[in-house]
């Protein structure tokens, strides 16, 4: 799970965090400061031109940026839009005493491409991996709808893993057989979470990410290439032979397939 990305957020423009990017995964998104736009809402610019108690906290703005991929070969660039408002923060000066300060605190609500909650094992069934994506879209800005997308990742999963769609989500999950039946405990507590975003009186950030560390988990378990290994090798009680095995080059000979 990439549990610095929300820490991330808000950020200080002045300050902006280094983000990994989501299409190469081993650049870093660098923030363009002259690609910034920011502009005060309409109730924010009406109460300032017409009422004295106008405060700047409880101003609200929207903005715009662009981040780019510091690996040349990647250089993607990723547009980010949120609304951003005033906060406080302490600040230490020369003399090492902290004040506070004001700075407008941005906090993103889409972007695209869109920051990955983790990276998806390789072997993902395609439908799995779409519903995942879906839900990273809307994480920022619509924790319910992340939520629900995680549960319709849940169906597609139990569909690639051919438990019969015929009955609620609760008693599918119920059905998983040998080996998989070890997931029963992970899923159910990911459909009540994505029950709780799709039905229920909603669910808050903290408790959308602990559902999709939970699957993150789930998938390892079904599709990390690391895994399938330590499962043959323990199966096999010691090195799993592979297609092609070669001798000693020091020997001369040739390779055995
Ligand atoms: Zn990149």
């Amino acid at each position: 799970m990439n549990n610095s990305l929300m820490k991330q957020f808000p950020f200080d423009a002045e300050q902006p965090p280094i983000l990994a990017c989501p299409s190469c995964e081993h650049g870093r998104l660098r923030f363009i400061k002259e690609s910034l736009v920011k502009s005060e809402d309409a109730r924010t610019r009406n109460w300032k031109e017409n009422w004295d108690e106008y405060d700047s906290r409880d101003a609200t703005l929207h903005f715009s940026v662009r981040w780019k991929c510091d690996e040349p070969k990647c250089a993607e660039v990723l547009h980010m839009i949120g609304e951003a408002c005033y906060g406080i923060h302490g600040v230490v000066d020369s003399d090492g005493q902290d004040y506070p300060e004001e700075y407008l605190a941005y906090h993103p609500h889409f972007m695209a491409p869109s920051l990955p909650l983790f990276s998806i094992p390789e072997g993902t069934p395609k439908t799995v991996r779409a519903s995942l994506k879906a839900g990273f879209n809307l994480a920022f800005c619509d924790t319910n709808a992340a939520a629900n997308h995680l549960r319709k990742a849940v169906e597609c999963l139990l569909n690639e893993l051919g438990v019969p769609n015929n009955t609620a989500l609760g008693n599918r999950i119920k059905n998983l057989t040998s080996p998989h039946d070890l997931l029963k405990h992970d899923l159910e507590a990911v459909k009540w979470l994505g029950n709780e975003g799709s039905h229920g009186t909603g669910i808050n950030q903290e408790h959308m990410l602990i559902g999709y560390a939970i699957m993150e988990k789930c998938l390892l378990h079904l599709y990390d290439g690391l895994h399938q290994k330590v499962k043959a090798i323990n199966q096999h009680k010691g090195p799993v032979p592979t297609a092609r095995h070669f001798r000693h080059p020091s020997d001369g000979s040739a390779p055995i397939s």
